[in-house]
């Protein structure tokens, strides 16, 4: 099963504190879910004005809160639970092997995997790498992608135009190889 994600975040050069992921499976479903414990006030100008500003409205989430909630759009989680989700979400038991994409990922690959521990944390059946579209781009000698119309830098919408560039670098590419 091919995943495609995307995840904002905050970064200092030395840490990378998760700000949202969004994850759209091949398959059509969706996830997208916010850290409830990122520190907001550490962002930069930047993603103040670009991400935060239009995050759904943040809600108060104690720590004691074991287990997910049946909605996995939009909700406010501990990483912990973020984690638990994005495993059941993409269960290789139930889904097959996953594959990951991402665009321009790896900065979104090193947050994905930090969910989890560290890379050995992995989950069983998980690889231990993402595919990078912006390479499978290269690869075409860089053909124009599609316009991303709204949402730019909203994990999930951003996770959902990954998919949108994915099909359509693959429909080149049924066209000439
Ligand atoms: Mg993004």
């Amino acid at each position: 099963m091919k995943y495609f994600l995307d995840t904002e975040f905050i970064e200092d050069g030395k840490t990378i504190d998760l700000v949202s992921i969004g994850i759209v499976a091949e398959d059509g479903r969706e996830l997208y879910l916010l850290n409830a414990f990122c520190n907001h006030d550490k962002a930069n100008d930047w993603v103040q004005e670009n991400v935060l500003k239009y995050l759904p409205k943040k809600h108060k989430v104690p720590h004691y809160i074991f287990t997910l909630p049946a909605n996995l759009y939009g909700q406010y989680l501990s990483t912990g639970l973020i984690a638990k989700a994005v495993k059941d979400f993409c269960d290789p038991s139930e889904y097959g092997e996953p594959e990951f994409w991402g665009y321009y990922s790896d900065y979104d690959w090193v947050v994905f995997c930090q969910l989890f521990g560290t890379m050995m944390d992995l989950p069983l059946g998980f690889p231990m790498y993402c595919r990078d579209i912006k390479q499978l781009a290269d690869s075409f000698a860089n053909p124009n992608l599609p316009e991303q119309k709204t949402g730019e830098h909203n994990a999930l919408e951003d996770a959902r135009w990954n998919k949108q560039a994915y099909d359509h670098l693959s429909a080149i590419a049924r066209k000439y190889l």
